[in-house]
């Protein structure tokens, strides 16, 4: 098929079945080159429209598009979202009965669909190789091809067999997809999966209208309140909390203080729920207080700001969660507001959490990771691409470039911290070692004694907020641990001890009282 014919049959499918006019980022290149039959290996943030990039190939060439996903729960809703557009979807996984698998299977064969959704697992049995050998593949889209790399904490051996498409359908063109960036990561998905021949196609992270600011939290829902007033008054905008009773009282807690501020959280019920985001999607100007259940597959462009009252479990999740700010391309707001509670909490999470310990230490890193893009004293956007494999330069729109912290050496301050966890045998949690610090008799401090540490009062010229924030930073540095125990004991690490010999200076950043936001010229 000649290339313009291509292009233009891909227009006209993303017009016609998909609804929408144009084509996104790198789509269109993609979309070409595979629906001419090449290989392709896609690295896209997650929201940038990955789907298309096989669907519509998937649709402009003769066959069954067959995409290989891991994400078995997901399967049902794409494919019912796919008929509703008049496409032919189905899916094979363990989830549907023998009769249904048969269906599916006499459509494959038939050639009565577009497109085919499997579980790894599945496809790697005789009987759906050999099914799929006699039939008209037109390609072969492994999504999520990340967890074909050992080196990332999704690895899922069906994966790696993955390599005998290659060999079994050499004719079939491949595409591999992940929102996983790093290089190593990409590496191996194109040496995995014989896709050394592929064109890759990189697009970057960055979403440069987005302003990332990340605040010390004191009252956390009145600071986002004052946000709201100053900067967003009129526009739309999400709330991120943590807990449903949060999601509730803030949304309570700003409606009575004259936001258009509506719930939303997988506890609501049905109606109401959805009758929340059908009035946030339509209407103008509503602040959406939502757990993390909201806005998955919610494309609203206008999004003029991401608030986050609680601190993400990870990078990938503030990124994906801001993500959905200024999808139009106009200046947008990402601000949040944290403090040691949120450390504590979310360790505190992992560890009661029935994971098994690899899983647990995967978590503990991404926290880890997540707090140190909170503690930096550089450009929050080089940090946050880094941590996708993306290198870039001090962008100027976000805290740290337009407002740059001042940094201390703490070397002193950070040794008194150490030691009086030290010194309480790391057995306490960060309220008590700060008493200790301040030289505050508690009651606790008395009962234990601690009043007659050596380092009883030693810091007590500093305010206990300014205390947590070392201690933070401390933790982001990775000098102190907190422990896995119903307190957040408080522990000192390996790197701690060239700290407390004085072998090793602590840079700080210089302690600021929360602040009202500054004032930011939005809307250009
Ligand atoms: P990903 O898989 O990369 O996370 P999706 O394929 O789910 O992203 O797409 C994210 C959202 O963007 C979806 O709502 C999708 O419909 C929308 N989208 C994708 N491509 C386009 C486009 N060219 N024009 C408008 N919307 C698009
Ligand atoms: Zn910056």
């Amino acid at each position: 098929m000649p290339e313009s014919s291509t292009s233009a049959r891909a227009l006209h499918v993303l017009q016609t079945v998909f609804g929408y006019p144009a084509f996104r980022g790198q789509q269109a290149e993609i979309v070409d080159h595979v629906a001419q039959g090449g290989d392709a290996l896609v690295l896209m943030p997650t929201g940038g429209g990955k789907s298309l990039c096989y669907q519509i190939p998937s649709l402009v060439r003769d066959g069954v598009g067959v995409v290989i996903s891991p994400l078995i729960a997901l399967m049902q809703d794409q494919v019912d979202a796919l008929a509703e557009l008049g496409v032919r979807a189905a899916f094979l996984n363990s989830t549907q009965s023998f009769d249904q698998a048969m269906r599916t299977e006499r459509r494959v064969r038939t050639g009565d669909l577009d497109l085919l959704y499997v579980a790894p697992e599945r496809l790697m049995t005789p009987r759906c190789l050999e099914l799929l050998q006699a039939s008209n593949i037109a390609l072969f889209a492994i999504d999520e091809a990340h967890c074909v790399s050992q080196w990332g904490h999704d690895f899922r051996p069906e994966y790696i067999k993955l390599s005998v498409l290659h060999e079994r359908f050499p004719q079939v063109p491949r595409i591999a997809l992940t929102a996983t960036a790093d290089p190593q990561t990409r590496a191996e998905i194109a040496h995995n999966l014989q896709l050394d021949d592929a064109l890759q196609f990189v697009s970057s992270f960055d979403r440069p209208n987005i302003r990332y600011q990340i605040v010390e939290k004191a009252n956390g829902r009145k600071q986002v309140l004052d946000f709201i007033k100053e900067e967003h008054a009129g526009d739309a905008g999400v709330v991120y909390c943590l807990s449903r009773k949060k999601v509730e009282e803030t949304a309570e807690f700003l409606r009575a203080h004259g936001v258009a501020a509506l719930p939303y959280h997988a506890g609501m019920d049905i109606a109401t729920r959805s009758a929340n985001q059908s009035r946030f999607l339509r209407e103008d100007g509503i602040v959406m207080v939502a757990t993390i259940a909201f806005g998955m597959g919610i494309d609203k462009p206008d999004v003029r700001f991401v608030a986050h009252l609680d601190l993400p479990k990870s990078i990938e999740g503030y990124y994906q969660e801001t993500g959905r700010a200024g999808r139009d391309g106009a200046p947008a707001n990402a601000w949040m507001a944290y403090g040691l509670q949120d450390v504590v909490q979310q360790r505190r999470m992992i560890d009661e959490s029935e994971a098994d310990e690899n899983f647990k230490r995967v978590q503990t890193a991404k926290l880890d990771a997540m707090l140190g893009l909170c503690e930096t004293l550089s450009c929050r956007r080089v940090r946050l691409l880094d941590y996708f494999g993306q290198e870039s330069a001090p962008c100027g729109n976000c805290d740290s470039c337009l407002n740059p912290p001042v940094s201390f050496d703490g070397s002193v301050q950070v040794q008194k911290l150490l030691s009086s966890i030290y010194r309480v045998d790391q057995r306490f949690g960060a309220g008590h070692v700060i008493d200790v610090l301040r030289g505050i008799d508690s009651d606790k401090v008395k009962q234990w004694r601690h009043d007659k540490l050596s380092t009883f009062g030693v810091g007590s010229d500093i305010s206990e907020a300014e205390w947590r924030a070392i201690l933070r930073q401390a933790i982001a540095l990775g000098l102190v641990q907190i422990d896995h125990d119903a307190y957040g004991s408080l522990k000192l690490t390996e790197q701690a001890r060239p700290v407390l010999r004085g072998e090793q200076k602590v840079q700080l950043r210089q302690y600021q009282k929360p602040a009202r936001p500054k004032r930011q010229a939005v809307r250009a």
